[in-house]
């Protein structure tokens, strides 16, 4: 890709941001359209970034995704933000709106889609989801709009999930302890088990949880992606139940920036392509 006078620039902060999979899929994007257009990563650390926010638009960046750990405060920097960025308190994606940055979040959006498309029985069933963090709040918005029947959040630490829960209505969120994983009966009834927690990150073992007693059809999705199967769904594989990581998910939120940006529609194949091959597996 040449980069001249006319390219049109769209990038990521994080920090770090060296690890990011996102500079990869969207300018393999770009080349797949021809699009005169690259994307940077930018490390911006904490005290720069109000300035950089303010860069946005100073130097006419089409669009910024936003990444750890900026998103809740970006929510609270921006003029303007989506009911979804606002509901879920954090941005992932800045855009120029009327001359006002704007904030919008894509995380629980690409789940859902990534959920569609995997077939994963969440409409009308049980959802189990672990966590209560960022990832969870994306999560509860994507089954939520899934039209899920009756959510069930467990987190070790049970007030952070009591206040994640009242935030959302309909259906109403039950809470657990992480000991409500071990129980039969609830993972028996469940269509969807979700790991949004970040444990198995560091190749620890998962949490204990009866995985015996998942119905057939149970999809367990991890938010976490990695090379191999993670702690979460390894014994999920082994039992021959469906369950995939989170790579679709940061793909499908990485497409759906990438049209907020470039109001054109993602090339899903080329980008996957480009996801998978940083993340040294097969599609
Ligand atoms: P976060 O806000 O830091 O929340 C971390 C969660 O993990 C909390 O619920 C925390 O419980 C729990 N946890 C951490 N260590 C634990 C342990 N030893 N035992 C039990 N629970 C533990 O993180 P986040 O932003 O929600 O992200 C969670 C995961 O999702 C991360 O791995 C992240 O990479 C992934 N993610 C992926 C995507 C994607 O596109 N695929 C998008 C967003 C997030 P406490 O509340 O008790 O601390």
């Amino acid at each position: 890709m040449a980069i001249g006078g006319g390219t049109g620039l769209t990038g990521i902060f994080g920090d770090p941001v060296a690890h990011s999979a996102s500079p990869a899929m969207h300018n393999v994007a770009y080349a797949a359209l021809g699009m005169d257009r690259a994307y940077l990563p930018f490390h911006v650390v904490p005290e720069q970034l109000p300035a950089a926010l303010r860069a946005i638009r100073a130097l006419g960046l089409r669009g910024v995704n936003i990444t750890v750990p900026h998103k809740e405060r970006t929510a609270r920097l921006v003029k303007r933000q989506s009911a979804e960025a606002r509901s879920l308190g954090a941005v992932n994606c800045v855009l120029v709106r009327g001359g006002d940055l704007f904030g919008d979040n894509t995380d629980a959006r690409g789940l859902a889609a990534d959920l569609a498309a995997l077939d994963a029985p969440v409409g009308g069933r049980t959802a189990i989801l672990i966590g209560a963090g960022g990832g969870a709040a994306a999560a509860i918005l994507a089954l939520k709009r899934l039209g899920a029947r009756r959510i069930v959040l467990a987190n070790r630490t049970r007030a952070r999930a009591v206040k994640l829960a009242t935030r959302f209505r309909k259906p109403k969120i039950e809470v657990r302890d992480l000991s409500g994983l071990l129980n039969p009966e609830l993972i028996g009834e469940a269509g969807v088990v979700i790991n949004a927690t970040s444990v198995g990150l560091k190749s620890e073992p998962f949490l204990p949880l009866a995985y015996d007693a998942a119905p057939s059809d149970c999809f367990f999705y991890d938010l976490i992606y990695a090379a191999a199967p993670t702690a979460f769904l390894a014994p999920a594989i082994e039992r021959r139940l469906r369950a995939a990581d989170g790579a679709g998910m940061l793909l499908r939120q990485g497409a759906l920036a990438f049209e907020l940006f470039n109001g054109v529609k993602a090339p899903l194949d080329a980008m996957r392509e480009a996801l998978y091959a940083r993340l040294g597996r097969r599609p």
